[in-house]
C-alpha cells in the first residue's frame, strides 16, 4: 500500500501519477529491437552522469502479464541477476501471474535457475479463489518487528487452509508440471497451425507453459475474436498497450479433451473474424 507500489505499473491509465516519484522504468528484453537491456542498465549503474541512482530493488515479471504475454529468457534473467548481485541491489519477481505452476514449474524462474531475493504471490496461490497473498523474502531482509505489518484482513485464515491444501495435493511430485508441459505442447503445435494460416494478421504468437498470447496488428481483430469465444461460453481475456493480444490461460488442471475443445472454439473464432479480413487481402503474384 505504499505509494512507490501503487507506482510500479506501466499501465498509463492505473498509475498513480502522484506515486512513482521513486520508480524508474526499464525497457524489457526485446522491447526495443537491437536494444541490450541489461547493458544499458550496468551503463547507467555505473555512469556517474547518467541520472540514475542505484535502486534498492529492481522488480519484473519473467512473463508480462498485463503487459502482452512478454518473455524473458533464461538468459536474459541470469544476466540482470548477475548485474544486480553485483551492484548489491535486491531481485524482485513477481510471481503473482507467471507463478503457481503458471510456466510449468512452480516458480517462473526456475527454468532460469536464478534465486530472486523476493517473490510476491497471490492470484490462485489459495488453490481456491479465496483473497491470499505472500512476499517471500530472506530472514536477513526482514526488517520487521513482529506483529508490526499487521492490518484487518491480512491472512485470510480459510485461505490459509485451502493454499496448503493446494500446494499439498499439486506440489507434492511433479505430475501437475508433467501435465503442464504436456499440454504446453498441444498449445504449441496448435499455435503455429494458426500462426501459419493467419499470418498476415498475426504478429507473434509466444509464452511459456500454459501462458501464452496471440498479438493481432489490429486490436479490433482480438476484440472481436474474445467476443466471439464469449458468445460460445468462453471467457479469453486481452492483454498489451493497444489490448491486441488474446491471452491464452486455461487452468492448469485442465484435460487434454477440454483443452482441445477450448481450441477449437478460438479456432472458429479466429477464423469466423479473420475469413472476411483474408479475402480482402492482395494476392502476392
Ligand atoms: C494481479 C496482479 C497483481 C496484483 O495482485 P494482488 O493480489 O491483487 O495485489 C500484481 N502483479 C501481477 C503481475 C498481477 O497479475
Amino acid at each position: 500500500m505504499s505509494s512507490t507500489a501503487l507506482g510500479l505499473t506501466g499501465n498509463r491509465d492505473n498509475r498513480q501519477p502522484w506515486a512513482d516519484a521513486h520508480v524508474f522504468r526499464l525497457p524489457y528484453e526485446g522491447y526495443l529491437d537491437g536494444l541490450d537491456s541489461v547493458a544499458y542498465l550496468e551503463k547507467l549503474l555505473t555512469d556517474n552522469s547518467s541520472g540514475l541512482d542505484v535502486p534498492a530493488a529492481v522488480i519484473l515479471e519473467t512473463v508480462q502479464g498485463e503487459g502482452g504475454v512478454n518473455v524473458a529468457s533464461a538468459g536474459w534473467l541470469q544476466r540482470l541477476r548477475e548485474l544486480t548481485r553485483r551492484h548489491n541491489i535486491l531481485l524482485i519477481v513477481d510471481d503473482i501471474q507467471a507463478g503457481c505452476g503458471r510456466t510449468g514449474e512452480f516458480f517462473s524462474f526456475e527454468f532460469a535457475g536464478i534465486e530472486p531475493d523476493i517473490v510476491c504471490l497471490s492470484k490462485s496461490l489459495s488453490g481456491y479463489g479465496l483473497p491470499f497473498s505472500l512476499l517471500l523474502y530472506k530472514p536477513e531482509l526482514d526488517q520487521w518487528s513482529p506483529g508490526e505489518d499487521n492490518g484487518t484482513f491480512r491472512g485470510n485464515t480459510t485461505a490459509f487452509v485451502t493454499a496448503r491444501a493446494a500446494l499439498t495435493a499439486f506440489w507434492a511430485d511433479d505430475a501437475l508440471s508433467q501435465h503442464v508441459f504436456q499440454l504446453e505442447s498441444v498449445v504449441k503445435q496448435w499455435l503455429a497451425e494458426i500462426h501459419l494460416r493467419f499470418a498476415p494478421f498475426i504478429k507473434a504468437t509466444r509464452g511459456r507453459g500454459l501462458f501464452y498470447g496471440i498479438e493481432f496488428h489490429q486490436p479490433e481483430h482480438a476484440r472481436a475474436i474474445s467476443r466471439a469465444c464469449f458468445e460460445q461460453k468462453m471467457i479469453i481475456e486481452r492483454a498489451g498497450d493497444r489490448d491486441q493480444v488474446v491471452k491464452l490461460m486455461p487452468a492448469l488442471t485442465i484435460s487434454e479433451a477440454q483443452l482441445r475443445d477450448g481450441l477449437d472454439i478460438l479456432q472458429r473464432a479466429i477464423e469466423g473474424v479473420l475469413a472476411d479480413a483474408l479475402l480482402d487481402q492482395p494476392i502476392a503474384v
